[in-house]
């Protein structure tokens, strides 16, 4: 395993410039996070299936938002969609002494991601609807959306500090990856085109 992490982490180097993102990965056992017949599988730059429709994201999906999102060492990020928990184990090796503050949907993955996570102290896991954030504990320096959101979040944007970064793949099938970021007003980047499961809502 430990072979096959350092040839994935070779190939995100390709892409990935930020060399904290990069530690992130090495620190964090992408066979911890998948089903037990896929574990041979782990290191594969490929998303895996983890149950109730939902997936891990691909290692390469991971990198890229990760590095678009810029977080720094004490910041306070939210997720949606905890799904295996991954992300957000990667975000919290970047963020300590911050915290991660991860919703998931559905019931059975976030008591699973509980599970998963609990060694990682500053991740806390929300079993609930994130479409509209997580407005009791906002504001975040940091948002990140796993899911594709069939429209702009934009009410998100209140729930961001300022400065601050958000995150969200939009679209339909298809999402484009856009980045948001908030400096008095607020600049629209497309990062490129990915392929999320639906945000859904209750
Ligand atoms: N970040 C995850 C992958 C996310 S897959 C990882 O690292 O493994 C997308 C996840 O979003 C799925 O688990 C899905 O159940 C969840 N999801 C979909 N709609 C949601 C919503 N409204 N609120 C919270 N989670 C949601």
């Amino acid at each position: 395993m430990d072979k096959l992490r350092e040839i994935l982490i070779g190939h995100l180097s390709v892409l990935i410039k930020d060399k904290s993102v990069l530690k992130a990965f090495e620190k964090v056992s992408r066979e911890d996070f998948v089903p037990e017949e896929l574990k041979e599988y782990a290191y594969l730059d490929k998303p895996l299936p983890i149950g109730e429709e939902a997936t891990i994201s691909q290692p390469t999906t991971v990198a890229i938002m990760t590095e678009a999102l810029e977080v720094d060492k004490g910041h306070k990020v939210l997720e949606i969609g905890t799904g295996s928990g991954y992300q957000a184990a990667i975000l919290s090796k970047l963020v300590g002494p911050g915290k991660v503050y991860t919703v998931e949907i559905n019931k059975t993955l976030a008591k699973r991601a509980k599970e998963t996570l609990k060694s990682y102290k500053n991740i806390q896991v929300f079993s609930k609807d994130g479409s509209e954030g997580l407005p009791e504990q906002a504001p975040f320096d940091r948002i990140i959306v796993t899911a594709g959101a069939p429209e702009e979040p934009l009410s998100l944007l209140d729930q961001l500090t300022d400065p601050g970064i958000m995150l969200v793949p939009v679209g339909v099938g298809t999402q484009i990856l856009k980045k948001y970021i908030k400096d008095k007003m607020v600049v629209v980047e497309d990062l490129g085109v990915f392929a999320f499961v639906p945000l859904k809502k209750t």
